[in-house]
């Protein structure tokens, strides 16, 4: 079998911490290859993000420039209409058929899986690790009880995908929406993202955000 790989799909509207320590910590406990860091284009589940993909895509290019256990996957900017996450782990599936495979998702998002289109079918081609977030307890609600309980494992040997596996991460508080508030106030979002994600930011006038000095 061939070295697993990490997905982790958001919005990265912008990434900070948050996303990348996680991600970092799940690659090193499950022995991962990588990470591949998908942005997505068109969210079905929230609001339109306040940058572009392309804004986005770039902050996030500056931001694993130094971690080589962080890659970026562009398939759903250059996918047409809402990016489903179904179709995305089937076709990570047909470009890594050997690999085992799982999709990193945060408690939150994780909590709402069940209202993701065809969510019951993402293990068929995926497995599911969910990274433990600092605010939130894992009660799964009643749709995805009986699923979890036949899923659930506790076990980091590696397999093609099938299951679910709960993980704890470095508690880091941070959100994009949190960020994007800083930046908007004008109040310092340092320390909470990388320096080189904050410049580009303020460069490109993003969230509100005035060009330091
Ligand atoms: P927003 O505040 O705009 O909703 P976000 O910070 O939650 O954004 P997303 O891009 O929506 O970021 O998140 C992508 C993935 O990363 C999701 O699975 C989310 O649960 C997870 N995630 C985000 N922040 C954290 C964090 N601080 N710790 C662990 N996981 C996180």
């Amino acid at each position: 079998m061939k070295p697993a790989i990490g997905i982790m799909g958001g919005t990265f509207d912008p990434v900070h911490y948050g996303h990348l320590r996680p991600a970092l910590d799940v690659a090193q406990k499950l022995a991962f290859d990588h990470v591949r860091l998908i942005p997505c284009s068109d969210p079905p589940h929230r609001a339109t993000p306040q940058a572009n993909a392309r804004q986005r895509l770039a902050l996030l290019q500056l931001a694993v420039k130094s971690a080589p256990e962080l890659d970026i996957d562009e398939r759903e900017l250059l996918r047409e209409g809402p990016s489903y996450t179904i179709d995305t782990v089937k076709s990570l599936r047909e470009d890594f058929a050997e690999h085992p495979l799982y999709l990193l998702l945060g408690t939150d998002a994780f909590l709402g899986l069940h209202q993701w289109h065809q969510w019951q079918d993402l293990l068929d081609y995926v497995n599911i690790v969910v990274m433990q977030r600092p605010e939130e307890q894992l009660v799964i609600a009643e749709p995805m009880r009986d699923w979890f309980e036949k899923h659930h494992t506790e076990s980091l040997e590696p397999t093609m995908s099938g299951k679910v596996l709960s993980l704890p991460v470095t508690q880091l508080a941070i959100s994009a929406t949190q960020i994007r508030s800083l930046f908007e106030q004008g109040v310092s979002p340092q320390f909470l993202l990388p320096s080189s994600v904050i410049q580009l930011v303020e460069m490109l006038g993003l969230y509100g955000a005035k060009a330091d000095g």
